[in-house]
C-alpha cells in the first residue's frame, strides 16, 4: 500500500464505506448516546508514531470499529437530547461526499465558477425558505454566504461593523478609537471571542440587562450604555441580539433594539444559529420580527437543526460593502479577468479565511432531497415531540418548566422542595449525570437566575414519540 488509491480501489473501499455508514445509522439504537471512554482511554490505544508503510484501509476500518467507536458520542442517536441537535443526514452526507471528491478550492469565482455560483443560488433560496428580507438576496446590495460556524459569522459581522462605524478605517490604520460592543449575559460566547479577535477587547464588551421574565435584552438599558459610551467619546460599533439563546432559546426584542441601533448608528447583528432555521414554517416566521427592518447582518446554521452536516452556517448581510471592504485584498497571484471586471462574486471577501469547501454541494442536495415540504415536516416533528414533552413535564407536579418554550428545546427542572438551592442544584445535577451514565439518553444543564436547569433538545430525524416518551420515563424513575 504505497502507491496512490486508484479509482478501481476507491470503488472498492468507498462502497464498504458507505456501508459502514448505512449500517451505523440502522443501528445507532444500539450504542450508549454518550460515550463512556475516561480521558486518555482512546489515546492510548493508538500507535505514538505514524506508519513508515502504507497499509490496507480494511485496517482504518477495522481500527474505527474496535478502537475509535467506544470513544464515539452518538450525536444522531434518537436519544440525543443534549446541547442543541447537530443533524446529519443521508443527502448532506453525499453531497459532502461529492464536494471532497470534486476537492475545489472555491475562494474566488474564477477558481472554479459552479462553486460560487451554486452558493450563490442556495442562500437566496434559503433567504426566500426562511421569508427573510429581499435585500439580503445576492442582486440587491445584500447577499449570503456560507461560513463554517456562527463564530466566524459574528467574526466577519463584527469586522464589517467596525469597517463602518470607523469611517472606513480599520483596514488601514487598525482600531484606533474606543470601539464597545452590546451583548447581553445570554448572547453566545463568540461574541466575547470575536471582540477579543478584531481587537476591540472584552473590556469594550458592554453586557446589557434581560427582562427577568423572558430573559430577553432590555433594550432601553441598551439605549442608556450607548448614551453613556458616546458620552465618553465612543464609538458604539454592534449590538447582537439573538434569537433563540443556546442556554434556553429566550428571544431578544430584535424590533426595540433595533430602533435603537438605528437612532443611534450602531450595527444590529442577528444571531439566530440555532433557531432562525426554524422559519421555513410560517408559523414560526414570528421568531424573526424586525429582522427585515433592522438587521444588518443575520445568522443561522443549517447544521444544528436544517438537516445539513457541519459546516453550513448562512451569513446574510444587508449591505454587503462594508464587509467587502473589511475583507478584500487581491495579490498578484489572483489577480484574474473575472475579478477585474467586477461582475462575479468572489467569497474570500466575505469569509476569514482564503481558502474554501464547495459546501453549498450538500446543502443544495439537502434542498433537493427534502423540499420546503419536508423542511417544514421536519421543524414541525421535532417542535411538537418537544412540546409533548413540556406537557408531560408540567403535568408532573415534581417538575417545574421554565416558559416560554417554544421550539425543539424544553428547560425543566425537578423541584425539590425540601433542599436548599444549592443542594437542589447539586441533586439536578447528579440526576442528569445519572441518566448520562446509564447510555440510554443524553442530556445537558444550564443555570438561570441560580438555579441548575436540564435542557431537553428535540431535533434529530431520528426521533420519534417513542425515544421521548421512554426518556422521559427514565427522567421520572430517576427522580425515584
Ligand atoms: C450554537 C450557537 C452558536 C455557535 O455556533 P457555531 O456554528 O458552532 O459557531 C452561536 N450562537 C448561538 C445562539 C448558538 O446557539
Amino acid at each position: 500500500m504505497s502507491g496512490h488509491m486508484s479509482p478501481e480501489e476507491f470503488r472498492k473501499f468507498g462502497r464498504q464505506v458507505v456501508d459502514w455508514i448505512a449500517d451505523y445509522y440502522a443501528g445507532v439504537e444500539e450504542h450508549p448516546v454518550r460515550s463512556r471512554v475516561p480521558p486518555g482511554e482512546i489515546r492510548a490505544q493508538l500507535p505514538a508514531h505514524p506508519p513508515e508503510r502504507g497499509e490496507s484501509f480494511e485496517r482504518v476500518l477495522s481500527d474505527l470499529d474496535a478502537v475509535l467507536m467506544p470513544g464515539v458520542t452518538h450525536w444522531q442517536h434518537p436519544n440525543f437530547f443534549a446541547y442543541f441537535p447537530a443533524n446529519a443526514t443521508g443527502p448532506a452526507i453525499l453531497g459532502d461526499l461529492l464536494s471532497s471528491g470534486l476537492g475545489v478550492q472555491g475562494m474566488v469565482w474564477a477558481t472554479s465558477p459552479a462553486c460560487t455560483e451554486l452558493e450563490t443560488v442556495v442562500v437566496d433560496w434559503m433567504a426566500e425558505l426562511l421569508g427573510l428580507p429581499e435585500h439580503f438576496r445576492t442582486d440587491a446590495v445584500g447577499g449570503g454566504v456560507i461560513q463554517d460556524s456562527a463564530s466566524s459569522a459574528a467574526l466577519v459581522a463584527c469586522l464589517a461593523a467596525l469597517q463602518r462605524e470607523s469611517g472606513g478605517g480599520i483596514a488601514s490604520q487598525g482600531i484606533t478609537r474606543r470601539h464597545p460592543l452590546y451583548i447581553s449575559a445570554h448572547t453566545h460566547s463568540s461574541l466575547e471571542r470575536a471582540a477579543r479577535m478584531v481587537g476591540v477587547g472584552a473590556d469594550n464588551l458592554r453586557v446589557v440587562d434581560v427582562d427577568p421574565d423572558t430573559l430577553g435584552m432590555d433594550p432601553k438599558h441598551l439605549d442608556a450604555l450607548i448614551v453613556e459610551d458616546l458620552a465618553a467619546g465612543a464609538v458604539p460599533t454592534l449590538a447582537c441580539a439573538t434569537i433563540g439563546t443556546t442556554s434556553t432559546t429566550a428571544i431578544d426584542p430584535v424590533r426595540e433594539v433595533g430602533e435603537v441601533c438605528r437612532a443611534r448608528g450602531v450595527w444590529l447583528h442577528v444571531d439566530a444559529a440555532y433557531a432562525g432555521v426554524a422559519a421555513v414554517c410560517p408559523e414560526l416566521r414570528w421568531i424573526n420580527d424586525g429582522v427585515a427592518e433592522f438587521a444588518d447582518s443575520y445568522c443561522t446554521n443549517a447544521h444544528k437543526w436544517l438537516l445539513t452536516n457541519f459546516d453550513c452556517s448562512l451569513l446574510w448581510m444587508a449591505d454587503r460593502q462594508p464587509m467587502i471592504d473589511a475583507l478584500s485584498i487581491l495579490p498578484e497571484y489572483l489577480r484574474n479577468p473575472a475579478t477585474a471586471s467586477g461582475e462575479v462574486i468572489d467569497y474570500r471577501d466575505w469569509q476569514v479565511p482564503l481558502g474554501r469547501r464547495f459546501r453549498a454541494l450538500k446543502l443544495w442536495s439537502v434542498l433537493r432531497w427534502y423540499g420546503a415540504a419536508g423542511l417544514r415536516t421536519h421543524i414541525r416533528t421535532t417542535v411538537g415531540l418537544a412540546q409533548e414533552f413540556a406537557d408531560w413535564v408540567r403535568d408532573d407536579p415534581r417538575f417545574a418548566v421554565l416558559e416560554p418554550h417554544p421550539l425543539g428545546l424544553v428547560c425543566f427542572r425537578p423541584l425539590f422542595p425540601e433542599l436548599s438551592i444549592d443542594e437542589a442544584n447539586d441533586r439536578t445535577y447528579r440526576l442528569m449525570e445519572s441518566l448520562n451514565d446509564s447510555g440510554q439518553l443524553y442530556l445537558t444543564h444550564t443555570k438561570v437566575d441560580g438555579r441548575t436547569l436540564l435542557r431537553f433538545a428535540v431535533g434529530s430525524p431520528q426521533t420519534e414519540r417513542r425515544h421521548v416518551l421512554a426518556a422521559w420515563q427514565r427522567i421520572q424513575g430517576a427522580l425515584g
